[in-house]
């Protein structure tokens, strides 16, 4: 007897563990590790959905009580077994349900039916068809005539062409099917998210520094050393040349490849240039793909159809056989890391697949992030650098700060500074592009009573509410919708007034200054239409504007060699961003749209607006010294104990009732505490021996208290804060809190997310 574990498809807190069940005779075989089955649950034996984890030769419990598989899941789709194994470890390391890391592996839930296409075809020559229509009656077997006439014709005709055009019916084709006259042939067309042809595009020949980071990581492939590495290198400086080298070897030694590019970043001009050199050997995974077109690029990659997937965070799970690289571009991109849990970033979960696969992780970016570049300090990655663009004639903008309160001193209260106005004028009369993004980043256009200071604030949740167009506040957290109401709801003040600028408003007060410019605007109210984004970036391109003016979307890895002039708006709205890495990522948005400017031939200027001139991300970006502000933010992320120095835990605990999360976060606390003293009273537990300096010091707590958002939907959030130098520390936190309140989900309708850094 052969028995299977199984997680059931239901979502609850009891459920989160193996049921038992046995494979009878007749499916023996079938079933397997990953498989999607049908099963009988619980007292009522409902039919309900689970997925195989494991399959044994015994069974741990009551055999009698063991009940049978009632067969696969008709519509669902197998996951390989090593994905299985990767989102255990996920669950593990990240904290979730299994059932939520099964789901994460498996972007692909159902199967959905392929495209067919028909074609009939004559199943006997010419000769014999001929001698055969010569015995039908034009009368009587008048559509079978038509259908032989045709098929004389062309050879091959498509099913839907004879039931269409030719109106011949479906009997008639069964009819001559019968006889053995023609044959029906079938075949899957698979949905292609790309609709153009691939040409033959040439590799350019490898700069001396793209040759050496090249051959650093196939010298070490080549002596099965599978390691991670950081390709440290200015926008320009030609990284994408060295990821397709790198595919290049990979598809020649018969292995594939993930290309992890950031979902804002995934447009027509870097697909095209995988397609161009790669042909069809590639495909993409986007989220403005249907769910057939997604499904269908995942049956390609399991049968080996493609060697290379491009896509966004979920394309990390393309079910390859024969990985052998996963590189993820622009590797600094929040949009990397998971805000469902688990939590996962990419980055680790792809260190994960490739260590259990054996394949290299390359990760590439002009402004790493903190975490890469200190991994790359203390030996974990490798570090690989360009320093130079790739195209001789390019070279780096020139970049200079303007203080805004000096604007104001000097009379100009225009959100254009009298230096910038000065640039963009002279490109205009000149027939040159200029570029100009506003810094939104954690911060929105909020409005605010000028009588008590009070923001208007969301009914649902603790944030607030965000000024639209027409006078619309809209909570971006709930959805929630009121109008601009006329006096303030604090204190009856008629001075309320909307902060902070939008970039309609940029546009608005732009066209007013330069009546001659044409313009176009970037952000999420042009984009939301399906292609919105590629027209408004083609339109660019093809230069039928002078002024591009937009959010981050604008600054993310497209290439317009016309531009000339950057001008950053705001440097510092980012900066008030509550979280720790504010300064990283104000420093590496300004490096990057800075970085916008004089990609060709042409010189490039930026200025960079900022009412905190002095500040260290701004002043270091500006002199684009990443090694500098890397020093700087590294000490004060050491001081402060935040990572990548200390690892550091979130546990998040929401409810409807405010006192049920109290509660359940002061029982987390107590824990902790508790672990804490008996570190403290006899030292670092036995696992964790090993450790020595920082890592012997007891883990730190903070909080409970509430989140920063305290309240979303009308639910109420509190966390705790949990930080050790030790990552594995924080795991072993978060196990024993997982089995302290497992019970309370069910009972006090208190969810528990936990967040770990990487
Ligand atoms: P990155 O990915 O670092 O932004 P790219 O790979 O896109 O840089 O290179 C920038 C430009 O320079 C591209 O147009 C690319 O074709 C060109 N390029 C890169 N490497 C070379 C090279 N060795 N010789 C000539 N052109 C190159
Ligand atoms: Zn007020
Ligand atoms: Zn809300």
């Amino acid at each position: 007897m052969r028995y299977a574990g199984v997680v059931v498809d239901i979502s609850g807190g009891k459920l989160d563990r193996i049921f038992t069940y046995r494979i009878p005779d007749e499916l023996e075989g079938q079933v397997e590790v990953g498989s999607q089955v049908e099963a009988p649950f619980g007292k009522g034996n409902r039919r309900i959905t689970a997925f195989v984890v494991e399959i044994t030769d015994t069974c741990a419990c009551d055999a009698a009580q063991v009940k049978d598989i009632l067969g696969l899941s008709p519509r669902g789709v197998a996951v390989e077994s090593h994905l299985i194994q990767l989102a255990w470890w996920m669950k593990e390391e990240y904290g979730s349900s299994m059932l939520q890391a099964l789901k994460t592996v498996m972007p692909v839930k159902r199967t959905v039916a392929p495209v067919r296409y028909r074609h009939i075809r004559l199943q006997i020559d010419e000769a014999e068809a001929q001698s055969f229509a010569k015995k039908l009656s034009p009368a009587r077997n008048a559509a079978q005539l038509r259908l032989l006439e045709a098929l004389l014709a062309d050879g091959r005709l498509p099913y839907e062409t004879a039931t269409g055009r030719l109106h011949i019916g479906a009997s008639t084709i069964r009819s001559l099917r019968e006889k053995g006259i023609i044959e029906v042939e079938e075949e899957t067309a698979y949905r292609n998210p790309v609709r153009i042809k691939a040409s033959e595009g040439k590799a350019v020949e490898l700069n001396e520094e793209q040759r050496r980071a090249a051959e650093t990581i196939l010298r070490d492939d080549a002596e099965g050393i599978h390691g991670a590495y950081l390709l440290y290198g200015v926008t320009g400086s030609g990284k994408t040349e060295v990821y397709m080298e790198l595919i290049d070897h990979m598809l020649r030694t018969g292995r594939q490849v993930i290309v992890l590019i950031p979902e804002i970043a995934l447009t027509y001009q870097t697909v095209m240039r995988f397609y161009r050199r790669f042909g069809d050997k590639v495909s993409i995974l986007h989220s403005r793909m249907s769910e057939g077109e997604r499904y269908d690029q995942f049956v390609r990659a399991k049968k080996g159809e493609i060697q290379i997937m491009v896509g966004p965070r979920s394309a990390l799970f393309t079910p390859f056989t024969h990985l052998g690289l996963i590189i993820i571009d622009e590797e600094q991109e929040s949009s990397y890391k998971s805000e469902l849990s688990p939590r996962y970033h990419a980055v680790g979960v792809a260190e994960k697949r490739a260590s259990m696969t054996g394949a290299s992780v390359v990760l590439g970016s002009a402004t790493p992030s903190l975490d890469s570049f200190y991994r790359c300090q203390d030996g974990r990655y490798k570090l690989l650098t360009l320093s130079r663009r790739a195209v001789k004639e390019a070279s780096l903008p020139s970049v200079e700060i303007v203080d805004l309160r000096e604007e104001l001193v000097k009379g100009n209260k225009s959100i254009i500074s009298l230096r910038l106005a000065n640039l963009l004028e002279e490109r205009l009369n000149r027939g040159e592009q200029s570029i100009l993004f506003l810094n939104r980043r954690g911060f929105s256009g909020f409005v605010s009573c000028r009588s008590c200071g009070e923001a208007l604030k969301c009914p649902h949740c603790d944030v607030s509410l965000t000024l639209h167009r027409g006078g619309r506040l809209v909570c971006h957290y709930c959805g929630f919708e009121t109008g601009l109401p006329r006096v303030c709801p604090s204190c009856g003040s008629r001075y309320i007034a909307g902060f902070g600028i939008g970039t309609q408003k940029v546009e608005a007060m732009v066209a007013e200054q330069f009546p001659q410019a044409r313009i176009l605007r970037m952000d999420a109210d042009t984009t939301a239409r399906k292609g919105g984004h590629e027209a408004i970036l083609s339109a660019f391109a093809d230069r039928k504007a002078d002024i591009l003016i937009g959010t981050q979307m604008i600054v993310k890895g497209h290439d317009f060699p016309q531009v000339t002039l950057v001008g950053i708006l705001a440097a510092d709205l980012s900066l008030r961003s509550p979280s720790y890495d504010a300064a990283e990522k104000t420093f590496q948005l300004l490096t990057q749209a800075a970085g916008r400017a004089g990609r060709d031939r042409l010189p490039g200027q930026v200025v960079i607006q900022t009412y905190s001139p002095e500040h260290y991300s701004i002043r270091l970006a500006a002199a684009q010294d990443y090694d500098s502000f890397y020093g700087e933010e590294l000490a004060y992320r050491q001081m402060l104990h935040y990572p990548p120095v200390y690892a550091m835990m979130t546990v998040l605990l929401s409810s409807k009732d405010e006192q049920a999360a109290e509660r359940a976060a002061r029982a987390c606390g107590n824990l902790v505490e508790r672990y804490i003293e008996r570190w403290k009273e006899s030292g670092a537990p036995e696992r964790f021996k090993d450790n020595t300096g920082m890592a012997a010091k007891e883990p730190e707590l903070i909080g409970p208290c509430d989140a920063a958002v305290s309240k979303i939907n009308d639910i109420y959030r509190k966390t705790l804060y949990i930080r050790h130098v030790d990552r594995r520390v924080l795991v072993t936190i978060k196990d024993g809190l997982e089995s302290l309140t497992a019970w309370r989900e069910e009972k006090a309708g208190v969810s528990v997310q936990y967040d770990i850094s990487r």
